[in-house]
């Protein structure tokens, strides 16, 4: 039943190369179907059946590190040589063996492989020369020598031409590129593998041209063709994941990741990088985990991160003395080269950085005591500020209390003067009239105010002899001699030219009579101090004394003081007339 799927894209059953594309895409299920097969045996499967079958499953257990698989194959193979003298059964045994030992780094696998080419040669079957020298090619690349490989990886391809085998050519191509790219001939390999991949590709071989495919990538990627190389792994992990190769999917993710660097997406790289190595931890590949770790660590150095860089490459270390092969061992020396150098690089990036934060620290220490100065000269600016403001403000305010002291004095003044005689120095007419006014309101209800007009006698005469100046003399001395004669009973003005005034409150017609008496008498005997004028002035006194039923008001108060005093002149002058007389 399963028989029939496992041989049905390989040909002819019998054939060495029945299950190679299998055993590469599915060497799991190539195993399991072949055992299987070989447990149904009835006796009815010929040595040639058997033999590739046999083949295929030791392919397959190489594919995947399948040590039983493989111990059986190679087992079952050699005794079917030996039982029946079958060359080609032995031969693919010791070509198992040399390719198990080649890759694992056991033993002489290159010798081995070559004796089994011994086995079959001279072979008349064309197929099996071909496939035994592309198994020397392949053992030969695998061994990592190149040269050889690449001589003899090109005549298995001219003997899978003469059969018209298109996938032994693809096959054979695939290890030329191998072979050419361990050689450094980088863009040779490249065109190996793409001849390889197409020629997969035609015969309908898809997952082995995808794998040729991430060879070619790599090709890609040193040739500085990241974007190629990134479609191509791309395409390869999507397969890859598709078909559960786990092992194959992650040197994909590997590959996308060194691509997506050299595409200047470091971060990016190295995050897919972390992802990838964890995925290999969970799936527990430890194989490839070596790689990975290496590719990681690069990745990681690219953006700076030595110490993770550090940290994955000594576990690589770790890994790589745990498995000893002589590729590996070839790989540990280099790690441990680039070990050293590195951790040489990172105590010296350790002490830059270490010197670095020293130098900010003093920075900073430098910048604090700068800020700290500043601080305290802004300080010591803001107090002379303060200090300047304070006296400039004290200053104003005295200059202010001195200009509003001044003008209220000047007020005071211009007060004073308003009502002040310039010349004799007493009461003038307006203060007069005030006075006069608040002697009215109220009336007082006991003796009556008094009001007495004085007008100088023959004024005109002093001025006209003796001059006005004269005139002023006399005037201020009658006024000096009025205010002193009144003293504090009453309030002396001077509301004409030569004309006085006396207001006394409460003094009654008769004590007025007496005092206006005094005066004139008082004004008559006064010494004139100038020869050039009159030995002596006389004046005229109109006497009022207010009573409300003759006088409404100031006005009239006066008029009748001046009816007395007119009186006065009429009746010869230096003499006292009292306005009660005048009826
Ligand atoms: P009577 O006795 O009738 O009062 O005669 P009189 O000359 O005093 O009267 P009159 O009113 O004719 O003259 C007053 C004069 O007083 C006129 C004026 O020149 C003079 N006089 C007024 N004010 C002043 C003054 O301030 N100084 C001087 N020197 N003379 C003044
Ligand atoms: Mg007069
Ligand atoms: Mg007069």
């Amino acid at each position: 039943m399963l028989w029939l799927p496992l041989l049905a894209h390989a040909g002819a059953a019998t054939s060495i190369n029945a299950l190679r594309g299998r055993a590469v895409t599915d060497p799991r299920g190539v195993i399991a179907d072949v055992r299987q097969r070989l447990d149904l045996d009835d006796g009815s499967l010929a040595p040639a059946e058997e033999r590739a079958l046999l083949w295929g499953m030791g392919s397959a257990a190489i594919n995947v590190d399948d040590e039983a698989a493989l111990t059986e194959s190679t087992l079952r193979l050699d005794s079917l040589g030996h039982a029946r003298g079958d060359g080609v059964a032995l031969a693919a045994a010791g070509f198992l063996h040399a390719r198990h030992d080649v890759a694992n780094g056991i033993g002489d696998g290159l010798s081995e492989a070559l004796r089994a080419a011994a086995r079959v040669q001279g072979s008349d079957d064309a197929q099996i020369v071909a496939w035994a020298r592309f198994q020397l090619c392949d053992a030969y690349a695998l061994d990592e020598s190149a040269a050889k490989a690449l001589t003899l990886c090109r005549q298995a391809q001219a003997s899978y031409r003469a059969l018209g085998d298109e996938w032994g050519i693809a096959d054979a191509e695939n290890d030329e590129g191998i072979a050419l790219a361990s050689l450094g001939r980088v863009r040779e390999a490249a065109a190996a593998y793409r001849r390889s991949r197409e020629r997969f590709t035609r015969v309908g071989a898809t997952e082995l041209a995808v794998m040729v495919g991430d060879n070619l990538a790599r090709m890609y990627l040193k040739l500085g063709r990241p974007r190629e190389a990134l479609a191509l792994s791309r395409t390869s992990l999507a397969h890859e994941l598709a078909a559960g190769r786990i092992s194959d999917s992650l040197d994909s993710s590997s590959d996308i990741a060194r691509a997506e660097a050299a595409l200047g997406h470091p971060h990016r790289a190295y995050a897919m990088m972390q992802a990838t190595v964890a995925r290999a931890r969970a799936a527990g590949i430890n194989g490839q985990l070596v790689d990975l770790l290496r590719n990681e660590s690069e990745l990681a150095e690219r953006i700076g991160r030595m110490h993770d860089a550090l940290a994955q490459l000594r576990e690589a270390l770790k890994l790589t003395a745990s498995t000893s092969t002589p590729a590996l061992r070839a790989i540990e020396a280099e790690l441990e080269a680039r070990y050293a150098t590195r951790e040489k690089e990172l105590r010296i990036h350790d002490l830059e950085r270490e010197n670095r934060i020293k130098d900010l620290d003093l920075e900073a220490a430098r910048a604090e005591a700068m800020r700290r100065d500043e601080a305290r000269r802004r300080d010591v600016l803001l107090g002379r500020v303060t200090a300047v403001a304070m006296v400039g403000l004290l200053l104003v305010a005295v200059l202010l209390f001195l200009l509003l002291r001044s003008q209220r004095r000047h007020a005071a003044e211009l007060r004073l003067q308003a009502l002040r005689d310039p010349l004799t120095g007493i009461d003038n007419r307006r203060a007069f009239l005030r006075c006069a006014e608040s002697l009215l309101s109220p009336l007082p209800e006991t003796a009556p105010p008094v009001l007495m007009l004085i007008d100088v006698d023959h004024f005109k005469r002093i001025n006209d002899s003796a001059g006005h100046p004269q005139g002023d003399r006399v005037l201020v001395q009658v006024s000096a001699m009025l205010r002193d004669a009144v003293g504090d009973s009453g309030w002396v003005s001077r509301v004409g030219g030569e004309e006085f005034a006396v207001l006394c409150a409460g003094l009654g017609a008769d004590a007025g009579m007496r005092l206006a008496e005094t005066l004139r008498a008082g004004v008559a005997t006064l010494p004139m101090p100038s020869q050039a004028g009159p030995d002596h002035v006389t004046v005229s006194i109109g006497v009022a004394a207010f009573d409300t039923r003759r006088h409404r008001d100031v006005d009239g108060w006066m008029r009748a003081a001046d009816v007395a005093l007119y009186s006065a002149k009429s009746l010869g002058r230096d003499r006292v007339v009292a306005d009660a007389m005048v009826d």
